[in-house]
This record gives structure tokens, sequence and C-alpha cells, in this order.
């Protein structure tokens, strides 16, 4: 969820089937005053276009393809109520669980990235988005910063090209993928890696370059 804010129907397609959805939602999203508009299609049709919620009252909301493709969809009040992130409430947790010291929730001049604290000295941030055009930004902020080596945490490692794991690897950046490497327990903490919390900050990239997925 690269925007880290949606539509509930949207968070529970994304994120149906992890166990975890419940404690999640109740740690780590907090609702918004605004409602959707649109939705991502569920089922989309040649367009590729989101669907248009069409409120008729609060017990009939329909989910409408604009171009009149394909049916509407029903949907529930709550499906189009609009969650959000609760990011200091989930960089504070990440940071206990990894022995980071959070220095507050300092958002970067560059609109995506977070610094979240150091661990042992070496500044440690997070970022959302890793689409690879806005990641590769991104990184070359961080580059030119004067706060280097770095540890960057992402959600996930899959979206990260070749070319941006070697540049990291070239400069002995770390890159943390928070779906390998935590677990959400269900008091809304993080256990820490299995391997240990020192073992997973050291640069993984740098010992096993293969080590990806
Ligand atoms: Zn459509």
């Amino acid at each position: 969820m690269p925007e880290q804010k949606a539509a509930w129907l949207e968070w529970q397609c994304r994120l149906v089937g992890w166990h975890r959805f419940n404690t999640f939602y109740t740690h780590y999203l907090k609702i918004e005053d605004n409602r959707a508009n649109f939705l991502a299609c569920m089922t989309p049709c040649e367009y590729g276009c989101p669907r248009l919620i069409v409120e008729n009252s609060p017990s009939d909301i329909k989910a409408v393809c604009p171009q009149n493709q394909i049916d509407s969809i029903q949907l529930k009040f709550r499906d189009i109520l609009i969650y959000a992130l609760r990011w200091e409430a989930l960089h504070q947790a990440l940071c206990v669980s990894l022995n980071i010291n959070y220095s507050a929730d300092r958002r970067k001049e560059h609109e995506h990235i977070w610094h979240l604290g150091d661990y042992s000295g070496t500044e440690v941030y997070i970022t959302y988005r890793t689409a690879p055009a806005v990641f590769a930004d991104t990184i070359s902020s961080l580059y030119l910063s004067p706060q280097k080596p770095f540890i960057i945490m992402v959600p996930t490692v899959k979206n990260i090209t070749p070319e941006i794991q070697q540049f990291l690897d070239k400069n002995k950046f770390r890159l943390l993928s928070l779906e390998d490497e935590l677990i959400l327990q269900t008091d809304g903490s993080f256990k820490p890696p299995v391997r240990g919390i020192s073992e997973c900050m050291k640069s993984f990239l740098s010992t096993n370059g293969t080590n990806w997925h």
C-alpha cells in the first residue's frame, strides 16, 4: 500500500489472508474524516478504470464502472471509509523491536522517507514507496545526504530492481525488508528477527548478494 491511506475495502482486498490483519488494523490504522469517491477496481474492464462510488443512501452504496462496462457492486458503508496508517505508532514499534534509538518521527526533505533514528551509530530510514522510479530517487537523495552509511527499511524487496540492488550493495547500504524480518504479534508488537537484531542489521547485501526474492 504505497499511499498508506485507502478505503477500508482496499485495505481488506490487499491484506486479505494475512492472519494478523485485525491486529494490524487495531494498532496501526486510523479512520479519517473523508470517504472514498473512487475505489481501485476489483474486476477491471478493458479500460482499467477505478470504480466510481455512488451513495444513494447509507444502506445503498454502489461501486460503478464509469465506462458502464460491467455491473455495479453493492458496498457496505464501512467499505468506503478511509483508513490511514498511524506512522508514529508503527515507527515506534519498529524501533522498539529492532533496538533503534527512536529520534522522533521526522520526515526527510525527500517526501517519501522518514528518519527513524539510529542503530549503533548508523542512521535508519523507512520508505513505503518501492516502485523502481520512486525508490531510485529515494536512494539517490539518501546517497547525497551527509549521513552515511545508512539502513533503509522497506515493506518488501519484491519491487527492488537488480540495478538498485547493485548500487546499494556497492555502497554498503543496508536494506531491511519488513516482510522478511519481522512478525506482528497479537499485542501489536513486532517479534525481533529470528536471526537476531545485529545479524539482521548487518548488511545481508554485502555478505550475500544473492539473498533476494
Ligand atoms: Zn471499468
